[in-house]
């Protein structure tokens, strides 16, 4: 038996537990995972507390990423002691997930640990940081270079918004962190922001247009702040959207788009194809201080993950929380 959180969801209403699982009921797969470490995505948050339709079939075991060792693999691309990490591909909605002690998958959603890691920095940065990083090549591949202008980083706090920060000081990046906590100043410059922004200051509805400030953004906020941002990017400039945890919506005109050139760019971790994962990793490894990791990073154990699921939503946890499924 391995130890994970299951969902339920029956006349009796949608419940989140820690459960004993027989390993006979993990799905199909040709890959089986022992899993080391996962995390709490605002999608894992979803999840737990049914606030969105995240989980697709029941019961499920959410977590929609983890790092571990191949313990048994039929794909011809892994082997037993492999160490791996998944992202994504439905798993924790319509696949078992991460938040237990093991996990069978396919092995194409599989991708190799890489040497700078360990398996615990690698759920560190999970699926928050891997589309941070997505959306830092997206601005890479615009054009934009370091000394170009501001950048700005919405939802500066939460796990995309800390790595992005992240990696774009590191990279040289000017960057500006749009936060609802300026109390967390403090952190948020030791990250590596250049200066602070009240989220107010983007979050209620705007003008079409206004004054050019950011050179591009990484957006994970949506609704009126990233059709904000996107009024307020230079000519040219580029926005880089992955996320909604102000709205789904995007109340926005077209006049950043035809006067001034902007480019908005949609940003899919779950879906991506394998080159852009291994090319996010690789970089990952490369432009992610692991002391800003590290100063990002709040660790739980397996039990903890309902409770602070809840609290992720509430926009309460300060970078990224790695869950230890083995305590
Ligand atoms: P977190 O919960 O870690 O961070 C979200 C941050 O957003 C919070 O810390 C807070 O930052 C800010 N925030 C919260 N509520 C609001 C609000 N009502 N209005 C404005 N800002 C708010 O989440 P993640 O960093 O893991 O994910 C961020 C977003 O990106 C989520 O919507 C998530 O679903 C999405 N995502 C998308 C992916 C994709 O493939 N497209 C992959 C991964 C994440 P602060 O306190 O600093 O203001």
């Amino acid at each position: 038996m391995f130890a994970g959180i299951l969902i339920n969801k029956d006349e009796s209403g949608y419940r989140a537990s820690l459960a004993s699982i027989d390993p006979a009921q993990l799905p199909e797969g040709d890959v089986t995972v022992a899993i080391e470490w996962s995390t709490l995505n605002y999608k894992d948050g979803l999840a737990i507390t049914g606030q969105a339709p995240v989980v697709r079939r029941f019961p499920m075991i959410p977590g929609i990423d983890f790092a571990g060792v191949v313990t048994e693999s039929r794909h011809p691309g892994w082997q037993a002691g492999d160490k791996v990490i998944l992202n994504g591909w439905g798993v924790g909605e319509t696949h078992w997930g991460g938040l237990a002690q093991q996990a069978r998958v396919s092995g194409d959603w599989l991708v190799p640990l890489p040497a700078a890691f360990t398996t615990r920095q690698a759920m560190a940065i999970g699926t928050a940081g891997y589309t941070a990083m997505l959306c830092v090549l997206a601005l890479e591949r615009h054009g934009l270079t370091p000394g170009g202008g501001e950048i700005l980083v919405t939802g500066a706090n939460g796990g995309v918004g800390s790595v992005a920060i992240a990696v774009l000081a590191k990279l040289g990046y000017t960057v500006v962190a749009s936060t609802g906590r300026p109390e967390e100043a403090a952190y948020l410059k030791t990250l590596g922001a250049a200066a602070i922004i009240e989220r107010a200051e983007l979050a209620a509805p705007g003008k079409p247009l206004g004054k050019e400030r950011w050179a591009g953004v990484v957006d994970t906020v949506g609704s009126h702040t990233l059709a904000n941002a996107c009024a307020g990017t230079c000519y040219q400039g580029a926005v880089a959207a992955c996320g909604l945890a102000q709205g789904m919506d995007f109340p926005a005109s077209v006049a950043p788009f035809i006067l001034r050139g902007v480019t908005l760019y949609g940003i899919d971790s779950v879906m991506a194809p394998r080159p852009a994962r291994d090319a996010a990793w690789q970089r990952l490894a490369r432009d992610l201080d692991p002391a800003r990791l590290a100063a990002m990073t709040h660790e739980i154990a397996l039990g903890e993950a309902i409770a602070v699921a809840g609290q992720v939503l509430q926009g309460k946890v300060r970078g990224r929380v790695v869950v230890d499924v083995n305590r």
